[in-house]
């Protein structure tokens, strides 16, 4: 799929091309060589110049129950017709936002949970972001207003995404070091690290810790074993709030509900978004323990009012795919076929590991692996030559291949993916 653009020296003239401005491309290097998908069916794309290819990523991690799913064009289908959404705004709600409230509420691994809803993943961490300074506020200990969170994180790219993560690259040239004040990162492997760090800041100016459960656009990095268990010892010892990031790993991705469950942890908020829908309609939002709610709830005439919300929030259409998604989640059983192919995917990237000198180490936690690769091999040229062999992987930072795909596949349609992936790093080795 090479073509003029991609392959003639460089003219320094401004290219046009189709309105859509790409996102995270240099767009003279994707201009000529888009892969237009225009249809799906489970597990394949299809695109506008003929090729079908293995979703082994899952698109951006969403696409859990597959792709072009019936029930879920119905649901969508029928809460249009009935209610596309009316907004929840003081006394205001629907009944399709109450119901996926309660239905995730039930599921949360935090207990007594309520859920704030809105519009994906980056609208999550900007509400919990919000809402945990907001907490200290309230509670009178105004100089808690630091966000901490690991180096190699993602947590999108609001303004609060893009000030917190670890990944650099996403806040170069836009002025100041963060968009928003109070941030600071701290080691995302070495307790010792974060508890210096919280020393150092001081845990008076520390509203909350943000982390990933397993870093995911950081490269696939499954936590340091007790990791995640220090991080919740630390923010209670010194009264700091914890977010799990679950926008990847919640809903399934891990075998089980969340990863919060997985790991045992039972943090103060969890942020979701993907699998709640499978990325049928964008949908994201926050579960938040009682600590965090109750005093919003107290009968008096001065209870304090969280400010924030957006049209969207619990948008009736969305949630009534979510409510169709959670139920296909539980009818076929799928988040317990995660943990089975977890194992599978774990046996072929070990085989292709001991194979493959190039493979410096494969890391699997759930049904999400990452290929870490040597210098010698570029992992975006591995990408895109399993692109011509009809699957996807994604290059992700540190030299890695993201696989992800849905959790409706086969054992075999793992073996053959993971053998793609070979074939290409021995095309480029
Ligand atoms: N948090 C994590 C851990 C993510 O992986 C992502 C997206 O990949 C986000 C937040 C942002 O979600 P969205 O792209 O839906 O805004």
């Amino acid at each position: 799929d090479t073509t003029a653009s991609a392959t003639a020296a460089p003219s320094g003239a401004v290219l046009d091309g189709p309105a859509l401005w790409s996102a995270q491309a240099q767009m003279p290097a994707v201009l000529g060589r888009q892969l237009v998908i225009e249809r799906a069916e489970g597990s394949y794309l299809f695109t506008t110049d003929g090729r079908r290819l293995f979703d082994g990523t899952a698109g951006l991690w969403h696409a859990n129950v597959g792709h072009a799913h019936p029930e879920l064009a119905q649901a969508a289908f029928d809460q249009m017709r009935t209610l596309e959404t009316f907004h929840i705004f003081q006394r205001f709600a629907n009944d399709r936002a109450i119901e996926l409230a309660e239905l995730l509420a039930g599921i949360s691994p935090i207990p007594r949970s309520k859920v704030l809803l809105n519009s994906g993943g980056s609208d999550a961490i900007d509400l919990a972001c919000k809402l945990a300074r907001r907490h200290w506020q309230r509670e009178g200990r105004t100089s808690k207003q630091i966000i901490l969170s690991r180096e190699h994180a993602y947590h999108g790219l609001h303004a609060y995404g893009t000030s917190i993560a670890g990944l650099d690259f996403n806040r170069e040239g836009l002025g100041t070091e963060s968009l928003v004040p109070e941030t600071a990162r701290v080691s995302h492997d070495d307790l010792a690290q974060v508890e210096a760090a919280i020393e150092r800041i001081g845990a008076e100016r520390i509203a909350a810790i943000v982390s990933e459960p397993i870093q995911g656009t950081g490269g696939v990095n499954p936590p340091a074993p007790g990791y995640l268990e220090g991080l919740q010892r630390l923010a209670r010892e010194h009264d700091i709030l914890l977010i799990l990031d679950e926008v990847i790993t919640g809903f399934g991705r891990t075998g089980e509900m969340f990863a919060a469950e997985r790991y045992g942890i039972e943090p103060d908020m969890i942020t979701f978004a993907k699998g709640v829908t499978s990325g049928y309609a964008p949908l994201g939002g926050v579960l938040a323990a009682p600590r965090l709610w109750e005093p919003f709830y107290v009968d008096a005439p001065d209870t304090p009012v969280f400010r924030h919300g957006a049209t969207y929030a619990g948008h009736a259409t969305a949630a009534a795919v979510a409510i169709a998604n959670l139920g296909i989640l539980e009818r076929d059983g799928l988040v317990a076929r995660a943990a089975e192919l977890e194992h599978v995917l774990r046996r072929e990237l070990e085989g292709l590991a001991a194979r493959q000198e190039a493979v410096v180490d494969v890391r699997v936690a759930g049904f999400l692996g990452g290929i870490g690769l040597d210098e010698r091999i570029a992992n975006d040229r591995v990408a895109d030559r399993a692109i011509e062999h009809g699957f996807i992987t994604r290059p992700l930072r540190g030299n890695t291949l993201q696989l992800s795909p849905p959790f409706i596949v086969s054992d075999q349609e793992v073996v053959d993916y993971v053998a793609a992936i070979e074939l290409a790093i021995t095309e480029e080795a």
